[in-house]
Formats: structure tokens, C-alpha cells, sequence
């Protein structure tokens, strides 16, 4: 358990719990507000992001943005964004099982001390892993379900849309479906 976030962020960069330390160019922690009322979970880092110590900040990470401002939403003002793994799987692949066993605690850490009212899972790993193992991001997206006190909701993955963009409209209907839950159930969001 840290005390501050400041703590938090000094061991995750230190992590080598697990084989992904050994590839790595930067543990890439999160960004964005660490009072956030909504968190955004991925999958893990790619090239850009391990170069650069920044989640979703690659092609994916600009459709990303560009959702998140259609429905007033920041990265550098009023959520926070994390992967389910710190560190880059090589050549791009899925993470492990293994790798995520060994991540979630800084995960679960970081959720401690945002204490958010809103997760959105961005993709299938995340999903799956965070609301239910066989969670079907084509059949599931856009419902909120509650656990544990915290609303989860899984949406499309930005590179999912880069490659099947027919599925764009109805990840826009998420982002939609979302602002209503903040201007629901958050207090100080927008
Ligand atoms: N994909 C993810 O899931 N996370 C990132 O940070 C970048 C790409």
C-alpha cells in the first residue's frame, strides 16, 4: 500500500517483477488527473509508448483523444489512463496471463488511490480481465456493470477501430453512453 502517488510511481519504475523489465525502454505508469472520477484501462504499451513513458500516445492514442474530446474529456485535465501491463510485450503480441498476474497489483495500487466512481476498459485483455473472463467486447461494449463500487464498462480498443472502422459509430454511442453516466453519478468531471 503507498501513501502518495509520488511513492507509487518511484517503485513502479523500478518494477522487475517480471520479464518485460528486461525489453523495456520506460515503465510507462499512466497520465492524466490523479483525482480522476473515470479511469481508461488498455492492454499494454507499444513502441511509441515505451519510447516515450506515455500511455496511448500512437495512432491509436489520437482516435483515442479525439473520443475523449468529443464528450469533454482530457488526459492532462480530468481522467487518468493505465494499462493492465506496465512494460512492452515484444513485437506488439497480447500480454501473458503471467505478465498480468505480476502487474495488477500496480494497477490495483493506483485504483486505491484514485478511487474512481468510472472504469472504462479499452479492448478485449482489459475487459476480460477486469469485468468478466469471457467478456465479448462486439456483444458487451457500452453496458456499465457495477463491482466492487466501482461502474465498469468495456468499450473497443483504438487500434480495433484503426482496423475495422465499421465499428466506429457504435464506440461513439459508448462515449456517449459515458458522459451521461459522469453527468450521472460524478461530482467534479466536468
Ligand atoms: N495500446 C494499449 O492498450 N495501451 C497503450 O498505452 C497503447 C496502445
Amino acid at each position: 500500500m503507498y501513501n502518495s502517488f509520488e511513492e507509487l510511481k518511484i517503485a513502479c519504475l523500478k518494477c522487475t517483477k517480471c520479464p518485460l523489465c528486461e525489453t523495456r525502454n520506460n515503465v510507462v505508469v499512466g497520465v492524466g488527473n490523479e483525482k480522476a472520477e473515470v479511469m481508461f484501462v488498455g492492454e499494454g504499451p507499444g513502441y511509441n509508448e515505451d519510447m516515450q513513458g506515455e500511455p496511448f500516445v500512437g495512432r491509436g492514442g489520437q482516435l483515442l483523444d479525439k473520443y475523449l474530446q468529443h464528450i469533454n474529456l482530457d488526459r492532462k485535465k480530468n481522467i487518468y489512463i493505465a494499462n493492465m501491463v506496465k512494460c512492452r510485450p515484444p513485437e506488439n503480441r497480447d500480454p501473458a496471463e503471467s505478465e498480468m498476474d505480476c502487474c495488477i497489483q500496480w494497477l490495483r495500487e493506483q485504483t486505491k488511490l484514485i478511487r474512481p466512481k468510472i472504469i472504462v476498459c479499452l479492448g478485449r485483455i482489459s475487459a476480460q480481465r477486469l469485468i468478466s473472463k469471457d467478456f465479448k467486447v462486439t456483444q458487451q461494449h457500452g453496458q456499465f456493470i457495477e463491482k466492487g463500487g466501482i461502474l465498469f464498462m468495456g468499450t473497443f480498443h483504438p487500434a480495433a477501430l484503426l482496423r475495422n472502422p465499421n465499428n466506429k459509430p457504435q464506440a461513439l454511442e459508448d462515449f456517449l453512453a459515458l458522459r451521461d453516466k459522469i453527468e450521472e453519478i460524478c461530482d467534479h468531471t466536468y
